[in-house]
């Protein structure tokens, strides 16, 4: 049998890359097997600074580097939460928006206090996540996925990470996404459609 693609996701992340491996293997029978791995399976090498302005070309530089460090095809993923009352921020500065050492807690606190004085129906916001494949043949795709809503006034969780504490989504209107079991995340969050979406571009283009 022949042995199976080896595709790279660019991530130290283990709950993204079972995601990634999860999602794609629904889809790679097609592409006659692919084996996913991370970072930590492969030699360390320089990770890029994510210093692009928006997130596909973040996405994008994340995964050109494992490409050129691996020869493998590489996935990688940039994502954040896009706030419409401060023009989109923190956008791609989300994880690093309280300064640093990165905190969630502080990243929550500071836009928290960032729209003490907007009102209710100016507090909608989506989060957003491009998802890049690059291929060792310079073959390259983005797609980009996005889960609407609005940021509440105080944290509410059982779970989740990030500005889970104080988002809302639309389709999920009582409850913060942190409150959301996985699967009812996975279902509408802008990362699962985005990698929904990528799925079977990676088949094919792997096949
Ligand atoms: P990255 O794409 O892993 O670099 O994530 C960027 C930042 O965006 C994270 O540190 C979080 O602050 C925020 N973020 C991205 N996706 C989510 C999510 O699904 N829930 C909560 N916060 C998120």
């Amino acid at each position: 049998m022949a042995e199976p693609t080896r595709v790279l996701v660019a991530s130290r992340n283990l709950k993204k890359v079972e995601e990634m491996r999860r999602i794609l293997a629904e889809h790679l029978e097609a592409a006659g097997g692919v084996e996913v791995v991370g970072l930590d399976d492969v030699a360390t090498f320089d990770e890029p600074v994510e210093d692009e302005p928006t997130f596909e070309g973040n996405a994008l530089l994340k995964a050109r580097a494992g490409v050129a460090a691996t020869g493998l095809p590489t996935i990688a993923d940039d994502s954040g939460l896009c706030v419409d009352a401060l023009n989109g921020m923190p956008g791609v500065l989300s994880a690093r928006w309280g300064g640093p050492p990165k905190s969630d807690d502080r990243n929550n606190e500071l836009l928290l206090a960032q729209l003490s004085d907007v009102p209710d129906e100016r507090r909608t916001a989506h989060f957003a996540c491009a998802v890049a494949l690059v291929h060792p043949d310079g073959r390259e795709l983005v797609v980009e996925g996005r889960m609407d809503g609005r940021v509440i006034r105080e944290v509410r969780w059982s779970g989740g990470f990030g500005y889970d504490v104080l988002f809302v989504a639309d389709e999920f209107p009582d409850v913060t996404t942190a409150e959301l079991s996985r699967e009812d995340k996975d279902a509408i969050s802008h990362r699962g459609r985005a990698l929904r979406e990528i799925a079977p571009l990676v088949a094919q283009l792997l096949a």
